[in-house]
């Protein structure tokens, strides 16, 4: 088994040229990998299976990880782990031997996943597309939250902070017992 690291990209120009059916496995080891603006995937580890199609190649990926995720709780940023597996086809654009396009029709579909002109295929849109849709909606940092921080909320000021409705009466009824 080949190793990946650090990359979501293989040149697969080999892979074209065998016959159809043939499988390539790659060992995948993100250390980091950018989802969002501000949001990163750390320590992905799995297996990349490349099959080759009649007019391209089918890429299966299972890939565990985590996600550094502000709690919607507690709002402390903790590690969500997420355990994905996906495939995609990614069609031929261009022949291997003579450099010439192939499948005119199809590079007219803009969704299609496509091997580039200098045969690599980089599975790396489709693994943040992936991971981004297993992240929970709303992040918990499980059994162990803390719960929301009562005191943050009261010194945060009904006027400045947005604060949820039922967390800022939490928070007035403290202030009034503080009071007495
Ligand atoms: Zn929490």
């Amino acid at each position: 088994m080949q190793h990946l690291c650090n990359d979501t990209a293989i040149n697969v120009a080999g892979l074209l040229k065998v016959q159809t059916g043939q499988v390539r496995e790659f060992e995948l080891a993100l250390d980091r990998f950018p989802l969002d603006v501000g949001l990163f995937a750390v320590d992905v580890a799995g297996e990349l299976r490349l099959t080759r199609l009649r007019d391209g190649i089918m890429a299966r990926v299972t890939v565990a990880g985590t996600v550094d995720l502000e709690c919607a709780r507690c709002l402390r940023v903790y590690q969500q782990p997420f355990d994905i597996a996906f495939s995609e086809e990614y069609r031929q654009t261009v022949d291997v031997y003579t450099g010439a396009g192939v499948e005119a029709e199809v590079a007219t579909d803009e969704d299609t996943a496509r091997i580039d002109d200098n045969h690599l295929l980089d599975i790396g849109e489709v693994l943040r597309q992936e991971i981004l849709v297993a992240l929970p909606m709303r992040p918990d940092c499980g059994e162990r939250c803390p719960g929301p921080d009562l005191a943050a909320i009261r010194w945060s000021g009904d006027d400045e902070a947005p604060v949820d409705g039922r967390l800022a009466a939490l928070a007035r009824l403290l202030e009034e017992r503080d009071g007495e």
